[in-house]
This record gives structure tokens, sequence and C-alpha cells, in this order.
């Protein structure tokens, strides 16, 4: 079975962007490899000769007051069970949020590595100071990236690899 990368973030950082960029767009499919969860989307992404497939988790928020809650964390588990790598995305243009700040939490007690993509670095000057901003999340070292334009997603692809 290929190798599974979950997406993760809060909403509206660029995740499906970031999804879009690293499949080519290629369709959606719902993969039929036994032990992957049935009701979410893995797509095929390639870097040089590795294959594997990206899940997006959908927006992760954990501090709602939503009666969907308990659901919410345990979809979001579960795709981290699976899962061989995770990519957490954050919004370089504003620095760490509450929101980022619970989930990079979260993340820390799955047992999954987890890279960090400062998104919408498209200036590579300021990329760096807005990536610096989030070392405070504690999940290690932040890569400026652009997921429209590109930018920086071969360095974190790179890295990537690494772990699966
Ligand atoms: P998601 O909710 O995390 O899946 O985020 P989306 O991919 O839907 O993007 C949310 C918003 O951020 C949209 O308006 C995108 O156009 C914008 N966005 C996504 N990636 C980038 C980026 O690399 N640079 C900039 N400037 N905007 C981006
Ligand atoms: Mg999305």
């Amino acid at each position: 079975p290929l190798p599974i990368v979950a997406i993760v973030g809060r909403p509206n950082v660029g995740k499906s962007t970031l999804v879009n960029r690293l499949t080519g767009e290629r369709e959606a499919i719902v993969h039929d490899q036994p032990g992957v969860t049935r009701d979410r989307t893995y797509r095929p992404a390639f870097w040089g000769d590795r294959e594997f497939m990206v899940v997006d988790t959908g927006g992760l928020v954990f501090d709602d007051d939503t009666e969907f809650l308990p659901y919410i964390r345990e979809q979001a588990a579960m795709a981290m069970s699976e899962a061989s790598a995770a990519i957490m995305v954050v919004d370089g243009q504003h620095g760490p949020t509450d929101a980022d700040t619970e989930i990079a939490d979260w993340l820390r007690q799955q047992n999954v590595p987890v890279l960090l993509a400062v998104n919408k670095c498209e200036s590579p000057e300021q990329g760096l100071m807005q990536a610096a901003q989030f070392w405070e999340l504690g999940i290690g070292e932040p890569y400026p990236i652009s997921g429209i334009h590109g930018n920086g997603t071969g360095e974190l692809l790179e890295q990537l690899v690494e772990y699966l």
C-alpha cells in the first residue's frame, strides 16, 4: 500500500490549494486499499520516483463549541492513525493563532512525523521572516511555501519523502 500523507490545519490556510498542487489536480478518488477509512478522499501524488496518497483532513478546529467536536477529533485521529507523515499548513500572512497552537499541540501527541508548511509566502525574503514566527509552535522547522505559485514546495517534498 502507498504511504499516506495527511494535510492538516485550520480552515482557510490553503490546504486544498496545496493538495491540488501536490496532486496536479488529478481526480479525487476514494481509494480502495484495505485499511483506509472509507469516507475520505485520497489522491495520488508523486515526487521524483516516489508515489504517495494525500488526504485532506478538512479544516481542523478544536476550539469550536460545536456539537460535532468529538466526531471531528475522532475523524482527525483516524486520519493520523493511517498516515506515514503529516503536513501542518499555517497562514504565513498571519502569525500563529490559538487554533494553530491547539492543532500543533494535538499533532505532537500523534505518533506521526510532521512537517510545518507556512503557506502564502510568495516573496522569498519576506517568507523567511513570516516562517520564523512559527518556530514557537514547537513542531520543528517552518518551511515557507506558496501553494498557489509553488515556491518552496520542492524543499518541503524533499523532506517529506524522507519520512515515507
Ligand atoms: P483551506 O480552507 O485550508 O483548504 O484553504 P484553501 O486552499 O481553500 O485557500 C483559502 C484561501 O487562501 C483562498 O482564498 C486561496 O486562494 C488562498 N490561498 C491558498 N494558497 C495560497 C497561497 O499560496 N498564497 C496566497 N496568497 N493565497 C493562498
Ligand atoms: Mg479546503
